[in-house]
C-alpha cells in the first residue's frame, strides 16, 4: 500500500508509554500510517518530539516528531484511534470518541468487562468481535485489548482447553516495571527489591480470562467457569512478564500430548497473515533454565509466549512458565493485531 492509500490513524495517550509503543509498532505499517497523536492538555499544542519524554531504544520516527499534539476530544480527522491512555480517564474518552462514530482500540481496563465490547485476542476469541454489532455507537465501536499479563497466560491456556478442558488455575506472575507506566514504580521501592502488589491486578487476571475464553453464542458471551487465583508481583525486569501456572485439567493429558498442543496452535491471524501476527504464537523451551525476559520477551516480534519448564504438579495436574512481551504482545502490539483483524474482517 502506498502512503497515500494506508488508512490515517490516532493515538490517544501518544506520549505515554503504551503510546510511544504504538507510534513505534506503526511506524512503516504496511496498512496503518499514524497521522494524529493526542495527548492531555498538558502536551497538546506542542510538537510531539517536544512533548514526548521517548524513552524507546529505536529512533522517534520522523513523520511523527513534528505534528502538533492534539488534545483527547472527539474531532480528529482519522476514524481508526488507538488508545493508550490513562485509566483514570479513558472510559469517558473513549465513549466520546465511539459515539462520534469513530474506531477505538483500547489497551485501558475501563470497557473490558461491558457486556457488548469484545475482550480480543485474535488468536483466541476472533469471534467475539461480532460483539460490536450490538453496540450503540452511531457507527463507532470499541474493542479493547486485555491486561498484559492476561494475555501471556490465556495464550498458553488456549490450546489446553480446546484439547483437554481446564478446571482450575493458579498462576503467580513476576511483572515488568514498564508495565506500571513512565516514569512507575521509584528506583529506591524496586532496585534490590520484589513487590508483592500490583494495585487492581489480581482481580483482573481472576476474571480477564474467563471472558476471553468465553463462547459466544450469537448475541452475548457465555463466561467459561474455570477457577483461576492470581498472585502478582513487581520486579526489577524493564520488559516481560513472566507468569508460574498450575493447571487442573478436565481431561488426562501426558506431556508430550500437552507440548504438541501448544506446538501445533495456530490460529486466525497466522491464517489471514496479518502483519503483526507471530509466525506462531506459542514456541515451548525443552531447556530447564527457560524461558526468561531478556533472552525470550522479542521473540516472534515480541507477539509469541514463551512456555518451559511444563513438569507433573503434586496439587494440580501441570505446572509451566510463561513468558510474554507486556508492551508489545501485552499491550500495543496486541491491540495492532486486534485493528488487523477488524480490517481483514471487514470491520473497519
Ligand atoms: P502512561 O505512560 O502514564 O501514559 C498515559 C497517557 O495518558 C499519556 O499520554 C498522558 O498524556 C495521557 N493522559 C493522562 N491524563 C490525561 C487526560 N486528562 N486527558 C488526556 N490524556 C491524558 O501510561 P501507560 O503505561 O502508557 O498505560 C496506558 C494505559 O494502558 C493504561 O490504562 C494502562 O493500564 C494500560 N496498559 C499498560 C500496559 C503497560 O505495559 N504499560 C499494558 C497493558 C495496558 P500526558 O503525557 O500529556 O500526560
Amino acid at each position: 500500500m502506498s502512503s497515500q492509500s494506508k488508512i490515517p490513524v490516532g493515538v490517544l495517550g501518544a506520549t505515554g508509554s503504551v503510546g510511544q509503543k504504538f507510534i513505534e509498532l506503526l511506524s512503516n505499517h504496511p496498512w496503518f500510517q499514524v497521522t494524529e497523536v493526542a495527548a492531555s492538555e498538558k502536551s497538546a499544542g506542542k510538537l510531539y518530539k517536544d512533548a514526548v519524554n521517548w524513552i524507546l531504544s529505536t529512533p522517534l520516527p520522523d513523520d511523527v516528531a513534528g505534528l502538533k499534539v492534539k488534545e483527547c476530544e472527539p474531532y480528529l480527522e482519522s476514524r481508526l484511534v488507538f488508545s493508550g491512555l490513562d485509566s483514570s480517564v479513558a472510559g469517558g474518552i473513549e465513549e466520546a470518541f465511539a459515539k462520534k462514530g469513530y474506531y477505538v482500540v483500547s489497551n485501558s481496563k475501563n470497557h473490558r468487562m461491558d457486556k457488548d465490547v469484545p475482550l480480543l485476542v485474535p488468536e483466541i476469541n476472533a469471534d467475539h468481535l461480532k460483539l460490536v454489532k450490538a453496540q450503540s455507537y452511531n457507527g463507532g465501536c470499541i474493542v479493547t485489548n486485555p491486561n498484559c499479563s492476561t494475555i501471556g497466560m490465556v495464550l498458553a491456556l488456549k490450546p489446553l482447553q480446546d484439547n483437554f478442558g481446564l478446571e482450575a488455575v493458579n498462576v503467580v506472575t513476576m511483572q515488568a516495571l514498564s508495565g506500571a507506566g513512565y516514569p512507575g514504580v521509584a528506583s529506591l521501592d524496586i532496585v534490590d527489591n520484589v513487590i508483592p502488589f500490583i494495585s487492581g491486578e489480581e482481580p483482573k487476571l481472576e476474571t480477564e480470562p474467563l471472558k476471553i475464553l468465553g463462547r459466544f453464542d450469537g448475541d452475548k458471551i457465555i463466561n467459561n467457569e474455570i477457577k483461576i487465583s492470581a498472585q502478582c508481583n513487581r520486579v526489577a525486569v524493564l520488559d516481560g512478564h513472566t507468569e508460574c501456572v498450575q493447571v487442573k485439567l478436565k481431561k488426562k493429558a501426558s506431556i508430550e500430548e500437552i507440548k504438541k498442543a501448544w506446538k501445533n496452535f495456530s490460529a486466525e491471524p497466522q491464517k489471514l497473515n496479518l502483519p503483526t501476527a507471530p509466525l506462531r504464537p506459542i514456541y515451548y523451551f525443552e531447556e530447564d533454565r527457560y524461558p526468561q525476559p531478556r533472552i525470550h520477551r522479542n521473540l516472534d516480534k515480541g507477539m509469541a509466549v514463551s512456555i518451559g519448564r511444563l513438569r507433573e504438579d503434586p496439587i494440580f495436574d501441570y505446572k509451566f512458565v510463561v513468558l510474554s512481551h507486556n508492551t508489545n504482545r501485552g499491550a500495543a502490539g496486541g491491540a495492532l493485531l486486534c485493528a488487523e483483524l477488524m480490517k481483514a474482517e471487514g470491520y473497519i
